[in-house]
């Protein structure tokens, strides 16, 4: 059995990876090919995310350089899932299976093989688990394990300390080609394209060189978009709220009228100002959240592309004739 394997990067400002990226991965999948364990027609798959630095140029040398380095532009920036995406369905008309893995190979590639072993072995699609974020700040490793946590509680199926370092066979793309979404969290879709799964742990690198392109700023916006992409709980949370709230008030109506009746009324300034307050936080908040999804709504029944592929380098004998 040797199928075909694409390996998917997707790239923003990495020029400063790519070259030894492309010497490690060409080692990995060279030696795995001399195995028999994939076909020779495997490739290499950069996927440019409307870099500003060097990073198509790379790729282009790196294509004429050696063919089994392929590339694909995406015309603007569209960030890391989109590029993702774009990648994996591109290789989807050429490879039997693809994984998927950032430039900066803070997933190792050793576990390449087990990956495909698992493939093999029936599984449509293989997650790669970290075993361990000893290399992870404290705040990543904290922040991360509440955004998993949460995700659990409100119902949303994902794998515990899964990025998006996993296998897909060609089935599972084409099942992953049929979510039309636009609020893009492959993480979340991938459990709900069902098929056989498996798990293979590896331990997680510090990333070589260049700087992280996840500021905090970005990392809440994906697990905000991740939430609320697949879960309306938090609707049903507020909604819940006010009928509390207009319990607590309605007793609260009884009581004052009671104590009016009594002729016991005070200025209840304190009461008044506390109550204008907290309502009008707790609405604002609830409108903050409705906003949220219809905000969702808006960007997906406009049905805008996800990525628009600007240049493609793939030589594929068979496919290009
Ligand atoms: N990336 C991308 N588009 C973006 C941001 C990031 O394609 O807008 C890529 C990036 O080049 C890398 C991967 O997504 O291959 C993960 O990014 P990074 O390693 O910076 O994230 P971290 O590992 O720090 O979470
Ligand atoms: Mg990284």
């Amino acid at each position: 059995m040797n199928d075909c394997l694409y390996l998917v990067i997707p790239c923003y400002n990495e020029q400063e990876v790519l070259h030894e990226t492309a010497k490690r991965l060409l080692k990995k999948i060279n030696s795995m090919i001399e195995q028999k364990l994939i076909s020779d027609d495997s490739k290499i798959l950069f996927v440019n995310d409307g870099s500003k630095d060097r990073t198509w140029d790379i790729i282009q040398e790196l294509h004429s350089q050696n063919p089994i380095f392929s590339g694909v532009n995406l015309s603007r920036n569209k960030g890391h899932q989109n590029a993702l995406l774009a990648g994996l369905m591109t290789a989807k008309e050429y490879a039997d299976m693809t994984i998927s893995l950032d430039a900066d190979l803070q997933d190792d590639i050793e576990v390449i093989d087990k990956f495909v072993e698992e493939y093999y072995s029936g599984s449509d699609v293989v997650y790669g688990v970290r075993c361990s974020r000893k290399t992870d700040t404290f705040f990543k490793r904290t922040t991360a394990l509440a955004f998993y946590k949460l995700m659990n509680m409100l119902g949303v199926d994902v794998m515990y300390n899964h990025a998006d370092y996993r296998l897909m066979s060609r089935r599972a793309l084409e099942g992953l080609s049929e979510f039309k979404e636009v609020n893009l969290f492959l993480r979340g879709i991938v459990p709900l394209i069902g098929y056989k799964f498996s798990i293979v742990e590896y331990e997680r690198h510090e990333r070589f060189a260049g700087e992280s392109k996840y500021p905090l700023k970005k990392m809440l916006a994906f697990a905000l978009d991740g939430i609320t992409s697949f879960s309306i709980k938090p609707i049903r949370i507020i909604t819940g709220l006010g009928f509390l709230i207009f319990f607590i008030s309605f007793i609260a109506l009884i009581y004052t009228l009671i104590v009016k009746v009594l002729g016991k009324t005070v200025t209840g300034w304190t009461s008044l100002t506390l109550s204008i307050w907290m309502l009008g936080g707790i609405q604002l908040l609830s409108l903050g959240v409705i906003g949220e999804y219809i905000g969702k709504i808006y960007n997906e029944t406009k049905h805008r592309p996800r990525f628009i592929i600007a240049d493609k380098l793939i030589s594929n004998d068979k496919k290009d004739i």
